[in-house]
């Protein structure tokens, strides 16, 4: 690698299988292959993210979430261009409404970094779909504004926060003035990948008066919460600004107990709660990335043994054709029928089984004999 081309490229985003190989992320003779799957899926890696890598270990995990891989080539027959259904449920566009109380707002289809598993890689980076124009951002507002029963917004995209603070501003005050709307809920990687746009001002542009707002942050390993992930997140909370974190179950970066348990722990001990745990989405050239459904059940259940539950995630499905999520397990309750007699069993954070009687109206205790239960558990 060239010293004095390596050291510009440090400080830039890159973007192209040249840029990877002149930064010494990747060998020359891959130079076709990973062309081509840059020109199938975009590809960008800031300079917060390709400094993070070793290039000496072949299986590090920010590598290999962000570099390009020959596998994303192959598309199977169930993988699908909208493998969560957002197009089903998209009455004007950037609204996507699949829950009667939340829709999603996508503001742009840009992000800091492009992953290599993304859900939404047919619609996102320079080729995809752009952002909402000056126009569709009134419709979509105006739809927001007509129905009463939307509670929560989710700013999402492609990366809301690509946009500059004072745009954030003007879209998170329009949502504010909306009476029914009382969370805003903002879904990024940008602190992980870009910690230094977390300023002061961006921090600002997020809140608004009576109304709450929710960070989600984007992690999977714990190697993305160098100590400037971990001041720009610090920014957030310390504004009064809860953040969770939604993980994506990735083979070969996060499927073993011990790197998902530093995950979640990482994330707590930044006051950040874990949120959900992501089984791979059916998205194009992805197959690589999946476990299996059982796989990810024994990982819950190995971190219910091991972590507070302040660390745990729910792990959950994405339905395909837009039938939302569901929590997928794994279910430590059992109901088994003995001499006709139903019962209950449960299994403790060891694997131990206990009995547990079932309820019904002749076991309902009258109000005055029933426990109170105010005490913390
Ligand atoms: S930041 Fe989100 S939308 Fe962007 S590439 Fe990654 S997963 Fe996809």
């Amino acid at each position: 690698m060239n010293r004095t081309f390596a050291m510009t490229k440090a400080r830039q985003t890159l973007r192209s299988a040249d840029d990877l190989i002149a930064a010494g992320l990747a060998p020359a003779g891959r130079r076709d292959v990973l062309a081509r799957v840059a020109e199938r899926y975009a590809l960008a890696l800031p300079a917060e993210v390709s400094g993070r890598i070793n290039p000496a270990d072949s299986a590090d995990p920010i590598a290999r979430q962000f570099i390009p891989d020959p596998r994303e080539l192959d598309t199977l027959a169930e993988e699908n261009a909208d493998p969560i259904g957002d197009d089903r449920h998209s009455p004007v566009e950037g609204i996507v409404h699949r829950y009667p109380d939340r829709v999603l707002l996508k503001l742009t289809h840009v992000c800091a970094v492009y992953c290599r598993f993304c859900f939404r890689r047919e619609m996102i980076g320079p080729h995809g779909r752009g952002p909402l124009s000056g126009p569709a951002l009134a419709a979509a507002l105006d739809y927001i504004r007509a129905h009463g029963e939307i509670w929560e917004v989710i700013l999402t995209g492609g990366d809301p926060l690509v946009l500059s603070p004072r745009r954030l501003k003007e879209i998170v005050g329009a949502l504010a003035a909306i009476d029914h709307v009382k969370i805003i809920r903002v879904h990024t990687r940008v602190p992980v990948v870009a910690p230094e746009r977390v300023t002061p001002a961006l921090v600002r542009a997020l809140k608004a008066k009576g109304k709450a707002t929710y960070l989600v942050l984007h992690a999977n390993h714990s190697h993305e919460l160098s100590p400037a992930v971990r001041a720009a997140c610090a920014r957030v909370v310390d504004a009064g600004i809860p953040m969770l974190c939604q993980s994506v179950l990735l083979r070969g970066v996060n499927d073993d107990v011990e790197t998902l348990g530093a995950l979640m722990r990482a994330l707590v001990e930044c006051r950040i709660k874990p949120y959900y745990l992501h089984h791979g989405d059916l998205a194009p050239g992805t197959a690589h990335w999946r476990t299996t459904i059982e796989e990810g059940r024994a990982l819950m259940r190995a971190l219910h043994g091991r972590l507070s539950g302040l660390c745990q995630p729910t792990y959950v499905l994405d339905i395909p054709g837009g039938h939302g999520k569901s929590p997928i397990g794994p279910c430590y309750l059992t109901q088994t029928r003995t001499n006709g007699s139903a019962r209950y069993e449960i299994e403790d954070y060891l694997g131990r089984r206990h009995a547990y009687p079932p309820a019904g109206p002749s076991r309902v205790r009258s109000k005055s004999s029933a426990p109170t239960r105010s005490a913390a558990r």
